[in-house]
C-alpha cells in the first residue's frame, strides 16, 4: 500500500508560477493591475477572442453574467442537477428562479428534450454545464435558445480546453464561465474569467466585478495623473488579483501539455478497467474535444457486490484521494425546503449521483500514482 496520501485533484505548480508571484510581491503592485490584464489577454487569445474579463470565481462569473444579461426577480433560468452547487446558486443569487432538466445517461449531460419541457414563458436563460469536460449537445441547446429567444450562458468550470465542432467552449452560446479553483485544469488558487462578445458587455462586467466604479483602481494609481472614480451603479468585489494572474499566465502556457497527460491517464484507466463490472465514461464524440477534467466511474452495488460509499471508503484505506461529482442537487436539503425539489423528479442525476466515484486525474500524476489507484480499484472490484 501507498505511504503517502494520493490528493484528488493536486494541482501543478511549477518554478515558474513560484518565480512569477513572488516577483509580483517584490513589484509593489499585487491587487488587479498589468498581471490581470496580461492574463485576460492570454485566456482570451487561448480561446480565440478578446472580450476576456477575469473575476475572483466561477461562481462571480455566473451571477455576474447573469446581472449583465438583466436576469432577476420572476425570471425562470435551466440547468442541471449533475452540477456543483455554485450553477444554482448563482442563479439564486441574482434573485431568479432554477429550474431543472434531468441529464443524458450516457454523456451525463443536460438533455435537450428535457429543457424543452421545463421551458415556460418566464425562461429567460439556459446555464449547460460540460460536464467532466465533455461538451453538451449545443446544436440542439442553441437551436432551443433561438426558438424561444433564450440566452445560453455556458459553465465552462471544467471545460477550458473543450471544443465543440471547431469553436471553443465558452465562445458557443452568449456568455462562458471559467473557474481556476485548485482542483480545476488549470488554477489561479481561486479565480474565474468571462468571456463576452463585445468589448461594451466586457466593460460592463468589468465595472460590476468592481463595485460599480467607473476606472478601476489600476487606472486611479497609476502613472498617468490622479482620477476621480464615480459609482455608476451598485457593484460587487469580486477583481482578481496580480497575485492569481500571476500564477495562471503560466498554469495557462502549460494548458496543452497537461490535457496530453490526462488524455494518457484516461487511456490507461480505461484499458485497466475494461474487464469490470462498472461503467466507464462514454467515448468521445466525433468533431469535439473532451477536456478530460473528470474520470468518472459507476460503482453500482447489486453489479460490483460493494456499494459506492463502501468503495469510496476503500479506496480511501488505500490512501486514495477519491471525488463524488455530484449528488444530484435535489439531494441537498436547502434545495428540498426552497425550491420543493425532488431526486426522483430527476432519475438519471438521481442514479449517477448515487452510483459515481471520481478517481485520480491530475496531470502531475507519477506513472506509480497512476498504477497504484488502478491496483486499488481492481483489489477493491475485481475481486
Ligand atoms: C468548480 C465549479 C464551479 C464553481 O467554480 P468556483 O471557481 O469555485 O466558483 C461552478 N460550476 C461547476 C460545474 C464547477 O465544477
Amino acid at each position: 500500500m501507498r505511504e503517502k496520501f494520493l490528493v484528488f485533484g493536486a494541482p501543478c505548480i511549477e518554478q515558474a508560477e513560484i518565480d512569477e508571484v513572488v516577483a509580483t510581491l517584490k513589484s509593489g503592485w499585487i491587487g488587479s493591475g498589468p498581471r490581470v490584464a496580461r492574463f485576460e489577454q492570454a485566456f482570451g487569445a487561448y480561446k480565440g477572442t478578446r472580450h476576456a474579463v477575469a473575476v475572483n470565481s466561477c461562481t462571480s462569473a455566473l451571477h455576474l453574467a447573469l446581472l449583465a444579461s438583466g436576469i432577476g426577480p420572476g425570471d425562470e433560468v435551466i440547468t442541471t442537477p449533475l452540477t456543483f452547487a455554485a450553477t444554482v446558486n448563482a442563479i439564486l443569487h441574482a434573485g431568479a428562479t432554477p429550474v431543472l432538466a434531468d441529464v443524458d445517461p450516457a454523456s451525463m449531460n443536460i438533455d435537450p428534450a428535457h429543457i424543452a419541457a421545463g421551458i415556460t414563458p418566464r425562461t429567460r436563460a439556459i446555464i449547460p454545464v460540460h460536464y467532466a469536460g465533455r461538451p453538451c449537445d449545443m446544436a440542439a441547446i442553441l437551436a432551443l435558445a433561438r426558438r424561444h429567444g433564450l440566452l445560453v450562458i455556458e459553465d465552462c468550470a471544467h471545460a477550458i480546453e473543450t471544443v465543440y465542432q471547431g469553436k471553443p467552449a465558452g465562445t458557443l452560446g452568449d456568455i462562458g464561465c471559467f473557474s481556476f479553483y485548485s482542483t480545476k485544469n488549470i488554477t489561479t488558487a481561486e479565480g474565474g474569467m468571462l468571456l463576452l462578445q463585445t468589448p461594451e458587455q466586457a466593460s460592463r462586467i468589468k465595472t460590476l466585478a468592481l463595485h460599480g466604479m467607473s476606472k478601476d483602481a489600476w487606472k486611479r494609481y497609476g502613472d498617468a495623473g490622479f482620477r476621480h472614480y464615480l459609482v455608476e451603479e451598485i457593484g460587487y468585489k469580486f477583481n482578481m488579483t496580480d497575485l492569481q494572474a500571476a500564477i495562471g499566465l503560466h498554469q495557462l502556457d502549460r494548458i496543452e501539455a497537461g490535457l496530453n497527460r490526462r488524455r494518457a491517464i484516461w487511456q490507461r484507466y480505461d484499458e485497466a478497467f475494461a474487464d469490470l463490472p462498472i461503467d466507464l465514461p462514454a467515448a468521445e464524440e466525433a468533431d469535439t474535444r473532451h477536456a478530460r477534467h473528470l474520470y468518472t466511474i459507476q460503482v453500482d452495488g447489486e453489479r460490483c457486490g460493494v456499494g459506492r460509499d463502501a468503495f469510496l471508503d476503500r479506496m480511501t484505506a488505500e490512501r486514495i484521494g477519491v471525488g463524488v461529482h455530484y449528488l444530484s442537487l435535489p439531494e441537498h436539503p436547502a434545495y428540498r425546503r426552497l425550491l420543493g425539489w425532488r431526486p426522483e423528479d430527476y432519475p438519471n442525476a438521481l442514479r449517477i449521483g448515487r452510483t459515481t466515484v471520481s478517481l485520480p486525474l491530475s496531470a502531475c500524476l507519477a506513472d506509480r500514482d497512476v498504477e497504484d489507484v488502478v491496483a486499488a480499484v481492481r483489489k477493491i472490484l475485481a475481486g
